[in-house]
């Protein structure tokens, strides 16, 4: 029976390893998707098989109301929200890892009257330490994204010595809860710590650095995962954790790079500062507007053109207008692109997902780095709901909180169309000069509305 359930839990991480490879390409990630679900049933399954604690009936009964809470979820969170539904979710995983790891802790003590070794121990303080602050960090992360409190940095004095202070001494109180196993004084201190850590450490960042942040915590989930596999000599959990914690640590450099944010800066904290006082008017802008009828006459004389889609288009829910525009464009043979940058939208491949679902083909998103040098030669440049990817203060202006972020070089197009309906600022709270360009037109309004009436414009001339 071991042998079997060791055998299944070496085919489940198969599945996972595979299921992650093939999610780095978008048309294979449905499959990827898929076969990690399956690893996870048979991980699932061995496990039922090997556990003689719980009654199935309990574990049944558990998995259906979180299943059915997991599904109510997923099916009414609006594409926006998706990144505090991953809060939520890396909230989840650390609660259930320090929830393990202190009930491992009580058994031993309190129940059985044993003593934990030194590995077991280790493997517990790790999992309440990563798994509290994986927890509190990520409520406070989604208590920021859905505005229930503010998303700017909240900072004070001394934050970054008393975050040290609070991991020193947690290091300190974690050898009394080991020589003193019997004391719960010392695990719950240990707990509260984490708890406060996991809230100190997110509330300083804020405004752009968002993502960041949940990709960090959701490697953190992974890492407490992992330690709670060591504390029930679980291997599954072992493999699984190091995958979703090394997985979220590579996703979490692309994000910094991405934002040109360091990853120390991340692990420090408080470095959202700095956007947010980067959030003052400059100089005016003169800007210069375009109606409807101008833009289709535009499209309609056009060779090339690549679309840039940000927040702006997921708001709007623009996607399936695009593809109507991209069909008319293809028609009078334009070469239709889009321009994908890493950081656009609230989440990372938010635009793909958007994209695909109005049955954009895959091999029309074109990543930044490779679309970069194509703007120069580009007829027109549309950008959808887009800002901050696209501000060339990023490449221009030392003093911008955004300076140093790569941008997609839609300023050196021959002509940019921008549609957004005001002079609102993006997601990092600073103007565009771009707007201000000779080159650049704007096109105000809701953008699924103004690309409506474009498209029926260009079905008229033809
Ligand atoms: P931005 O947030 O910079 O800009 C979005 C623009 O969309 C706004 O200027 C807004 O202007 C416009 N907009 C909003 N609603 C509509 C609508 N209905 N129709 C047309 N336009 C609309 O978006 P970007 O995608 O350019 O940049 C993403 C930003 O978000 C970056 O700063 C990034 O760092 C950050 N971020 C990214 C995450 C990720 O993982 N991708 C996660 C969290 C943050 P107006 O109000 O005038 O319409």
């Amino acid at each position: 029976m071991t042998i079997a359930v060791q055998l299944a839990y070496l085919l489940a991480s198969i599945l996972f390893i595979i299921g992650i490879k093939l999610l780095g390409k978008t048309k294979d990630a449905r499959r990827g998707n898929m076969l990690s679900a399956v690893g996870m049933l048979v991980a699932i399954a061995a496990t039922l098989i090997t556990l003689n604690i719980l009654s199935f009936i309990e574990i049944f009964g558990c998995m259906l109301v979180g299943g059915a809470i997991g599904l109510y979820y997923a099916k009414k969170v609006e594409m926006t929200q998706i990144p505090e539904m991953v809060a939520l979710f890396n909230g989840f995983g650390g609660l259930a890892s320090l929830s393990v790891a202190l009930s491992d802790h009580f058994l031993k003590t309190e129940v059985l009257s044993l003593e934990i070794d030194p590995v077991n121990s280790v493997s517990i303080i790790a999992s309440v330490l990563i798994g509290g602050i994986t927890f509190t960090g990520s409520i406070v992360a989604w208590l920021k994204l859905n505005g229930k409190i503010s998303g700017q940095p909240i900072t004070f004095k001394g934050q970054h010595l008393l975050n040290l202070a609070l991991l020193l001494s947690f290091l300190v109180i974690s050898v009394f809860t080991f020589l003193y196993q019997n004391d719960p004084m010392y695990i719950t201190i240990l707990v509260a710590m984490a708890l406060l850590v996991g809230i100190l450490i997110v509330i300083p960042i804020g405004g752009a650095d968002m993502p960041v942040v949940i990709s960090l915590l959701n490697s953190y989930s992974g890492m407490a995962a992992c330690a709670t596999g060591f504390i029930l000599n679980n291997n599954v959990l072992i493999v699984a954790g190091s995958l979703v914690g090394a997985s979220g640590i590579i996703l979490t450099q692309i994000m910094c790079k991405a934002m040109n944010r360091s990853l120390t800066n991340v692990l420090l904290g408080g470095f959202g500062q700095t956007v947010a006082a980067g959030g003052q008017d400059g100089p005016a802008i003169v800007i210069k507007e375009i109606g409807v009828e101008e833009t289709a006459m535009l499209f309609d004389s056009v060779s090339s053109v690549i679309v840039i889609p940000g927040y702006g288009m997921a708001v709007a829910q623009a996607q399936h207008v695009i593809r109507e525009l991209m069909e008319q464009c293809e028609k009078r043979g334009i070469d239709f692109k889009f321009a994908i940058h890493p950081v656009a939208g609230r989440m990372p491949g938010h635009m793909n997902v958007l994209l695909a679902e109005a049955n954009i083909s895959y091999d029309k998103l074109i990543e930044m780095e490779a679309i970069n040098d194509e703007f120069a030669n580009t007829d027109l440049v549309l950008i959808v709901g887009a800002n901050d990817v696209v501000n060339p203060a990023a490449r221009t202006n030392p003093q911008s909180p955004i300076y140093g972020m790569p941008i997609l070089n839609a300023d050196k197009a021959k002509t940019v169309i921008v549609s957004k309906r005001s002079m609102g600022k993006g997601y990092a709270g600073v103007e565009n000069e771009l707007f201000g360009y000779p080159n650049c037109l704007m096109l105000f309004g809701d953008a699924k509305q103004t690309i409506t009436k474009v498209v029926s414009e260009l079905k008229e001339l033809g």
